[in-house]
């Protein structure tokens, strides 16, 4: 019995090259296991592998090895299920030109087995903003529209499950906004959301757990909050009451002048105090105006994990 959405083990995917291009792995075998009921946030850069392992949940590329099961649905042994229980907004705007919003949804309806009793067209147009549009051809709908479809597409199924990939990336701040209230309003309703995204302030706000994804392997996988702690590092902003030239440094003190005066002093809170970092900087004769301190941001954990910066050690499985 299993309580988890996506359950995924040993996932490997491998690309045979084309024309002389060598293959390429992809995944290298991901474990992976997305609660029910979460929003989740899949991060990592540009070719990590997020599209891969996501367009393999959604039955659009077939895997190398390993194991899916979808809401408890093995999809080797029972595809119609898991493929029933999970929608998908692709990040390729990969739609019907001459196709109407409303004849999109239908048709994928009927795709899903949807009765006609039970289809919502109507609703979800309404849902993501087109019912205007409904009836006119795909391919006179902006950019920022086509998105609205390829969400409208993901829920005509009622997926326990819906994954969004970059959904976000290059939009305008209106349809951000329009994605976001149904990612909540939807999430509060019972749905599971896994979404990839390249705005780490978005998934900090938005998800409740995270994976981090790099050359094809989970290199963390945390709630939010802890994946922020993991790295201990703070940040003491000092505005001295003169000038000073330089940052005074210290064992552990990682001291920066900014350009605008104030002076950074980066430790980690695990090993040094607050009242070390105020001492060293008395003793450096600086007369303290103002301070405030700076917490870690997911950005610098992101770093940490997909880099090879010598100063973080954070790596965790
Ligand atoms: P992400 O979504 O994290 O940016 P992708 O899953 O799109 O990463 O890509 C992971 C790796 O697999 C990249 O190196 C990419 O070039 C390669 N890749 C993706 N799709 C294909 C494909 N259809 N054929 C060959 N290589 C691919
Ligand atoms: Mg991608």
């Amino acid at each position: 019995m299993t309580q988890d959405a996506i359950r995924i083990n040993g996932l490997v995917k491998t690309y045979q090259g084309s024309k002389g291009q060598p293959a390429k792995t992809a995944l290298k075998g991901v474990d992976l296991a997305i609660p029910r009921g979460s929003v989740f946030g899949l991060l990592g850069p540009n070719g990590a592998g997020k599209s891969t392992l996501i367009n393999i949940l959604a039955g659009l590329v077939t895997k190398s090895a390993g194991k899916v099961q979808i809401w408890g649905f093995d999809q080797d042994v029972n595809p119609r299920q898991s493929r029933a229980a999970i929608g998908v907004m692709p990040q390729e705007l990969n739609l019907d030109p001459f196709f109407t919003p409303r004849a999109a949804l239908e048709v994928q309806a009927g795709l899903y087995g949807v009765p006609k009793s039970q289809r919502r067209s109507d609703e979800i147009l309404e849902l993501v903003g087109l019912s205007d549009k409904a009836e006119v051809y795909a391919r006179t709908l902006s950019g920022g529209m086509r998105r609205r479809l390829l969400l409208a597409k993901a829920l005509v199924h009622r997926p326990n499950v819906l994954v969004l990939d970059e959904p976000t990336a290059g939009v305008d701040i209106e349809l951000r906004q329009m994605l976001w209230d149904n990612v909540r309003n939807l999430n509060a309703e019972g749905m599971t959301i896994i979404l990839t995204t390249h705005y780490l302030e978005e998934a900090e706000e938005m998800c409740d757990e995270i994976a981090i994804i790099n050359h094809g392997e989970v290199v963390a996988r945390d709630s939010t909050e802890n994946l922020l702690t993991t790295l201990d590092a703070k940040t003491l902003v000092i505005h001295p009451e003169n000038d000073v030239a330089k940052a005074p440094s210290a064992d552990g003190i990682e001291g920066e002048l900014r350009t605008d005066g104030s002076l950074a002093f980066t430790y980690r809170s695990g090993v040094t105090k607050a009242e070390a970092v105020l001492d060293m900087v008395r003793e450096a004769g600086i007369r303290i105006r103002d301070l405030r301190s700076e917490e870690p941001h997911l950005q610098d954990v992101f770093l940490a994990l997909t880099s090879s910066r010598p100063d973080f050690g954070a790596k965790s499985g």
